[in-house]
């Protein structure tokens, strides 16, 4: 049969653990996709790529389920091929280094679907860089070796690691994946074909993540050093003289906040940003979108207001999606920029400012503190308010003080109302259940409709009582009000309203703490 059709399968690898080992090329057919199938150990992340309409399928290890059956997954591949789709098919790491990438394009191949490989930087080699373990090193290992410690015990045949064959090699890394269950058995095999016992040897957990954990030893001492530390899978042992004196050159444990679960509270949108700083500091980051924000656009008001754009003389937002929601909608009746006249902008927070920006558009007052009545006060400093007309962009938050400041200073304000702040439900979320089981070293709150909602679902956020209690941040004083407000004192608040700011008050209270 030949691929009549314009159907194709991305056999994509998705690096191992962090978000940024994604390939560009990677990220790019991920963007493209009408159909994702994904795996257990793939950065959940990457599903937010998907462009809308994009069908996610989840084969990956469910708690207490079996995976998809492989048959199954190649026949899923080669029905969505075959329909016409472009099938991303996401595997942590490589897709030809023990993850069934290579079962899965013979398949293809034999079905006649177009096909296409994606390499990803694999286990082995993001463990080694986050480990401070290079793999070769010149004159100690001038080979490396990737072995697979899981093997069916069943199975008979010649498919079965030769353990003693590799412990007689000289000069020789070994990375072993999927052998954490078998790990005392596999060392004493290597033992048992000359592999020294004070050889080096670690074992790398969740590599490159924010919870990754590891242990060296020497190979005779590290099934103890392992067990005491509870480490288990997903996770690389390594054995060699290439672990000698990695801690010298491990950069990623010594970062400030590595080690630290911190949980963020933004909507899922707003989170990533977040979390990549977060996760930049070493930090194992938990999201829970307390919050959601949707377009809701009053249309009647909006058509009113643009009939009359050019009696405007401020408008004011109080935040990047108010920015972002007036522009599509704005741009649609318009489709021409210089529609807004003379209209002078107004603002608070500095990402709402870059919004505005980003149109070639400036901003002519915005006040240092972000509070609406910072706002009302920057705006009657500038002299400009009696009798003006001005434009307040809302959610349903109404922004009564503000409001009420500019009224009183006698302008004339129209509120537009273009979106909605809602609380969501996380009783189902898997990550709102790690946060209940285990806690977190903090949490973070940046406005205070995320503090509302948490206080709302208090009773299903409730913590196990041996979860870690975690610390509380605001990025400021409405925030921090809101939470005062619902028993939660901040322990630390950001000294200035932004998250560079709550991330730097974050550090500075854990670092007193330690
Ligand atoms: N194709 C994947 C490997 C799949 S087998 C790759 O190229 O990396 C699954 C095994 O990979 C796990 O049991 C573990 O040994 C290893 N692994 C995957 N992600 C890992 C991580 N972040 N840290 C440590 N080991 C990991």
């Amino acid at each position: 049969m030949s691929a009549s059709n314009s159907g194709i399968v991305h056999l994509v690898g998705a690096g191992a653990g962090d978000l940024g080992l994604f390939t560009l090329r990677a990220r790019e057919l991920i963007a493209a996709a009408d159909v994702l199938v994904y795996d257990y150990l793939v950065h959940p992340e990457a599903v937010k790529w998907t462009r809308p309409g994009c069908e996610v399928v989840y084969v990956g290890k469910k708690a207490g389920c079996h995976t998809v059956p492989q048959e199954e997954i190649e026949a899923l591949l080669v029905k969505h091929a075959q329909a016409g789709k472009k099938v991303v098919r996401l595997k942590g790491g490589d897709p030809y280094i023990f993850g069934r990438g290579g079962e899965e394009a013979r398949t293809l191949a034999k079905a006649g679907v177009a096909f296409e490989v994606v390499p990803g930087v694999t286990a082995a080699l993001a463990a080694g860089a986050y480990a401070g373990i290079p793999l070769t090193f010149r004159n100690v290992s001038t080979s490396l070796v990737l072995l697979t410690g899981h093997e069916d015990p069943t199975k008979t045949g010649g498919t079965q690691v030769d353990w003693r064959g590799f412990g007689a090699l000289k000069n020789t890394t070994l990375a072993i994946y999927m052998g954490m269950s078998r790990l005392a058995h596999i060392l004493a095999e290597l033992q048992a074909g000359g592999l020294a016992p004070d050889t080096p040897a670690a074992v790398v957990q969740w590599a490159s993540l924010g919870r990754q954990r590891s242990v060296s030893g020497t190979v005779a001492d590290l099934p103890a050093r392992v067990a005491e530390a509870k480490l288990a899978a997903p996770a690389i042992i390594f054995i060699g003289e290439v672990v000698r004196d990695h801690e010298a050159i491990d950069w990623f444990e010594h970062l400030p906040l590595f080690g630290r679960r911190v949980a963020i509270t933004r909507t899922r949108d707003q989170n990533s940003e977040l979390r990549e700083k977060l996760e930049t500091l070493g930090a194992e980051v938990l999201e829970l979108p307390l919050i959601n924000i949707t377009k809701d656009v009053d249309k009647h008001g909006f058509v009113e207001i643009l009939a009359e754009l050019g009696s405007y003389d401020w408008i004011v937002f109080t935040s990047a999606n108010g920015v972002r929601y007036f522009f599509e909608e704005f741009l649609k009746g318009f489709k021409d920029i210089r529609a807004l006249g003379l209209l002078r902008f107004a603002c608070i927070g500095r990402a709402t400012a870059r919004a505005i920006e980003s149109y070639h558009l400036r901003v002519e007052c915005m006040p240092d503190t972000a509070t609406g009545a910072s706002l009302a006060d920057a705006l009657i400093e500038t002299g400009s308010l009696d009798s003006a007309k001005v434009i307040v962009v809302t959610g349903n938050l109404n922004r009564d003080k503000l409001v009420k400041k500019l009224e009183a200073a006698r302008a004339i304000v129209d509120r537009l109302p273009l979106y909605k702040t809602e609380k969501t439900d996380l009783s189902a979320d898997p990550v709102a259940d790690d946060f209940r089981q285990h806690g977190a070293d903090a949490i973070l709150f940046a406005s205070s409709s995320a503090a509302e909602s948490y206080h709302a679902q208090s009773a299903s956020l409730k913590l196990a009582p041996d979860a870690k209690k975690p610390l509380v941040g605001s990025i400021g004083e409405q925030t921090t009000e809101t939470l005062v407000e619902h028993g939660m004192k901040p322990h630390f608040i950001a000294a200035k309203p932004s998250l560079d700011a709550l991330v730097s008050a974050l550090i500075e209270r854990l670092r007193a703490t330690a």
